[in-house]
């Protein structure tokens, strides 16, 4: 019998603190190969602390693996190289560069007989809008076609692993909803993401697996599909 292939990342008892407040308690947490796992849980629980603690953006205590490998001692960028990318809350982009110039940043992981065109092919594939704005300033874009941006940039790493902090957060219900349907169709082509969202009805539906936060703890790790058998999540997240 051959033994199950290690989780794509792991996170084993990550803690982080800014000064003498404990923003993360000692939390654990996996995404397997191919699978899209959200992490839900409301405003200051820790969410984006634990994202920059898996990207090391911040210090923390406790391990990292990727893909069976302890990845703790390597830097932010080194993880990027690996190819775990962070799609930031508040996007990080260059609002004086164009759209194209963003996103060709984004490519630093080119190697072989790859080319920058084919991967802004494949994000305009993603996103034909960005296609339509390529030289447009980003600071022009709406907040929907920003968040696009962002995605899209990450995309042009050709990430191993996604991992976006609320990228829906202030923007219409249609447009994230375009957008959390790209990170669907990325999933579905075997890209595994970890999805954090503060509610999000949408992001449960794509998600196999969700854990939710909630001052600074895990308090609930459960199939997607069976939060609407939990009374408290399903009244709280589901809606
Ligand atoms: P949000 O949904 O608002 O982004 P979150 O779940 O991502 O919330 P964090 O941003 O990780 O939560 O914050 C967790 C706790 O740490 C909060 O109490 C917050 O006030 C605190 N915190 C976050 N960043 C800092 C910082 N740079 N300095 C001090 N405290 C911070």
């Amino acid at each position: 019998m051959s033994a199950s292939p290690p989780p794509l990342i792991e996170a084993r008892d990550l803690a982080a603190s800014y000064g003498r407040v404990q923003a993360l308690k000692p939390t654990s947490l996996s995404v397997a190969e191919g699978e899209l796992v959200t992490v839900l849980g409301p405003n200051g629980a820790g969410k984006s602390t634990m994202l920059r603690a898996m990207m090391r953006l911040t210090s923390a205590s406790g391990r990292v693996l990727f893909r069976g490998r302890d990845i703790t001692g390597l830097s932010t960028h080194d993880r990027a190289k690996e190819g775990i990318i962070l799609v930031m809350e508040g996007r990080g982009l260059f609002s004086q560069m164009t759209v194209r110039e963003n996103l060709v940043l984004g490519a630093y992981t080119l190697t072989g007989d790859e080319t920058v065109d084919g991967r802004l092919d494949g994000v305009f594939r993603l996103f034909p809008r960005l296609k339509e704005r390529y030289e447009q300033v980003a600071g022009s874009l709406s907040g929907g076609e920003q968040q696009m941006l962002a995605v899209g940039r990450a995309i042009m790493a050709k990430p191993k692993l996604l991992m976006l902090d609320e990228p829906s957060l202030g923007l219409a219900p249609r447009v994230a909803s375009e957008i959390l349907e790209t990170l669907g169709e990325l999933n579905r082509q075997g890209l595994g993401i970890l999805l954090v969202e503060q509610k999000a009805p949408q992001a449960l539906r794509l998600a196999q697996r969700v854990y939710v936060l909630s001052l600074g703890g895990i308090v609930a790790e459960l199939p997607a599909s069976e939060i609407k058998s939990h009374h408290d999540l399903s009244r709280y997240y589901l809606h």
